[in-house]
């Protein structure tokens, strides 16, 4: 790439280098075994110190080398100096090197607007340390687990965590990054742990192999802590062949990347802009696509409300058939405004 590179792609390898570090920080807080939780609307919605931090490091990195975007972060944080070893100055030079897409090259920085959840599935990270750390509190199914069982529960839940970065113009999800900090843990001591997945429209996705579930087969794959009736009667309605249960949009978008789901299926409100930015930039530069339960798209404007009200369905291919089965009843319950 010659020249001096458009700004999405300038901030794009910002992104990626900054969830390198986040991924990093959720790492070290996790091995403190202090994660300093604070319940914010209830037991179900938790904040630690990784999602604070995280926020901090992200927020003030960007907003440090692009100081005119519109950034918006999950946590409420009182305003206050960023420790300078949290602000991050590099750049993934891949990105840099890559052309931009022709529609993003005169795209100005004061036009984009970057939705940051520092750590998406938090609940997961929580229940992840309690097994670590706080055996005689973790209890999986009522049963008491041994220590190599606890061990290996809490590594299967921190596959759910990652940090998500996405960017949005015109209201629309262009480009994303996705950090998930503990990929790889299974490789022990030595091994890197941690990878960072990253997509723009029009130009692809990289950092991992995209994959498609065996023709025919529907694996359905929905949240594991925020179920109700109206989840579960929308997950039976596809028919599906295999239900998976795991935390994290960012994580079950993964999953429709890496052909291990088919669809992605949430009849609820509670996601939010900045769990889908990211991952639905993703899955667009691969030809998938996330909707709302009604099938239509989510805006991502400054000014929009936060909440995805109106559910969420993703696929990486047949959305039709998944939009087409979900019952009258979710239809009926997510009104769009
Ligand atoms: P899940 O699939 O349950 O991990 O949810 C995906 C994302 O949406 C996570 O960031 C959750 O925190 C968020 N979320 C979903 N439902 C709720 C809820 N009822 N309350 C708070 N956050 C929720
Ligand atoms: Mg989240
Ligand atoms: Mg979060």
């Amino acid at each position: 790439m010659s020249g001096n590179p458009a700004v999405v792609m300038r901030l794009m390898a910002s992104a990626y280098a900054v969830a390198e570090k986040a991924g990093a920080i959720t790492r070290r807080v996790l091995q403190s075994g202090d994660l300093g939780i604070v319940e914010k609307t209830g037991a179900n919605d938790l904040q630690t110190l990784a999602d604070r931090l995280v926020q901090q490091s992200i927020c003030a990195s960007l907003s440090k080398h692009f100081p005119q975007i519109t950034i918006i972060g999950e946590e409420d944080l009182p305003e206050e100096e960023v420790k300078e070893d949290l602000i991050e100055s590099g750049q993934f030079e891949e990105i840099l090197q890559k052309a931009c897409p022709v529609e993003f090259n005169t795209l100005k920085e004061e036009e984009l607007v970057v939705w940051v959840d520092p750590l998406d599935g938090t609940k997961e990270y929580t229940e992840a340390a309690r097994c670590l750390y706080l055996p005689d509190q973790a209890e999986v199914s009522h049963t008491r687990l041994d220590a190599s069982e606890l061990r290996r529960t809490a590594l299967r839940l921190l596959d759910h965590v990652t940090v998500l970065i996405g960017i949005a113009h015109g209201g629309k999800a262009i480009a994303g990054v996705i950090n998930q900090p503990f990929y790889n843990y299974e490789l022990g001591a030595g091994a890197q742990m941690g990878r960072t997945l990253w997509g723009v429209l029009g130009l692809g996705a990289f950092g991992f192999q995209l994959q498609e579930v065996p023709d025919g087969k529907r694996i359905v794959t929905t949240t594991r802590s925020h179920s109700n009736k109206l989840v579960t009667d929308c997950v039976e309605a596809m028919e599906p062949d295999e239900v998976i249960k795991v935390g994290g949009a960012g994580n079950k978008i993964i999953q429709l990347l890496e052909g291990e789901a088919s669809a992605y299926v949430f009849a609820s409100l509670g996601c939010k802009k900045w769990d889908t930015c990211a991952p639905e930039a993703i899955l667009h530069a691969v030809g998938g696509k996330l909707t709302d339960m009604h099938g239509n798209a989510y805006r991502y404007d400054a000014n929009v409300k936060h909440m995805n009200s109106t559910g969420v369905l993703a696929t990486l291919r047949n959305h039709q058939y998944y939009a087409s089965r979900v019952p009258q009843s979710v239809l009926q319950a997510l009104k769009t405004d």
